[in-house]
């Protein structure tokens, strides 16, 4: 009889396979389809909109005069976005001018459930993103928060829609995206599980943090378990960035030493 599998070893009649909530990979769409179930009902696409804001910004590809850079915050925002699942919608990039600011809010606002903002959410003069969106009557939720990198970001809502404004840097944008926007859109799409995948790792070098703030920093993981800081971590050094596999939140006025286990939240994706 050891060839043969009886009825109801797996699930039986009335057993609970699937909660709601749950993300729907390939193992639970075949336990679905071993369960009978042709069709499930599962929550709509989220409609995100990504909008870098910034008149030095150019696409990518095309050519730069002095004081010009790409636009990699774009294709940062929507890749992530788009693998976790949302629509993402793109507009054109946000000039720094109020009533231009306004006009683009306005417009992304009708076409998606969140929008994402990059850039222009700090408080100097060419920063329109929190202004523009107080000038249309949006609620602020939050602005500020006590971490590095990333610390001008602010959430508001908005006629039942709502905005995460990222800062401008691509770590400062990435790293607020994963760790505020990222569960915001899950609770959107209806998911229970919204943090990011943690592991337990051991330093293998020192890890300090001096500064006042919570400072995420950029980590190698390796598949022994040893973590490393993945190189420079201003939060314009996308390098150090696409080379590490996650972040290791460093208290303030903190020093690890070499051995000291960490915990590593791990990039979506990665
Ligand atoms: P901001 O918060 O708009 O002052 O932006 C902070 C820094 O990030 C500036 O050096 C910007 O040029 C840069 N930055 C803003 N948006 C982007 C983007 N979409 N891609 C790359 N860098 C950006
Ligand atoms: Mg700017």
């Amino acid at each position: 009889m050891e060839n043969v599998r009886f009825r109801g070893e797996d699930f039986r009649m009335g057993t609970r396979v699937l909660a709601a909530g749950q993300r729907l990979g390939p193992p639970q769409l075949a336990l679905a389809a071993a369960a009978g179930r042709a069709e499930l009902r599962v929550h709509r696409k989220v409609r995100v909109v990504v909008a870098s804001s910034g008149d030095e910004l150019r696409s990518p590809g095309a050519p730069l005069a002095p004081g010009q850079i790409h636009d990699s915050n774009s294709v940062l925002l929507s890749t992530l976005f788009r693998s976790a699942g949302a629509e993402v919608i793109h507009v054109p990039t946000l000039p720094d001018q109020l009533e231009a600011t306004m006009a683009g809010l306005e417009l992304a606002l009708s076409q998606a459930d969140l929008v994402i903002t990059a850039g222009g959410a700090s408080v100097g003069d060419r920063d329109f993103l929190r202004p523009a969106w107080e000038r249309l009557g949006g609620r602020l939720d939050f602005f500020k928060v006590a971490i590095k990198p990333g610390k001008p970001v602010f959430f508001g809502t908005l006629r039942g829609g709502y905005l995460i404004g990222l800062p401008g840097n691509p770590v400062s944008a990435f790293v607020t995206a994963v760790l505020m926007a990222l569960p915001a859109l899950r609770r959107l799409q209806g998911s229970a599980e919204v943090g990011l995948p943690a592991t337990v790792g051991t330093l293998s070098v020192p890890l300090s943090n001096p500064g006042l703030r919570r400072h995420f920093m950029r980590v190698i993981l390796d598949e022994s378990g040893q973590v490393r800081s993945a190189g420079v971590q201003a939060s314009h050094i996308l390098l150090s960035m696409a080379r590490s596999n996650g972040l290791v939140d460093v208290p303030p006025s903190t020093e690890w030493p070499a051995g000291t286990p960490v915990r590593v939240l791990r990039w979506p994706g990665v």
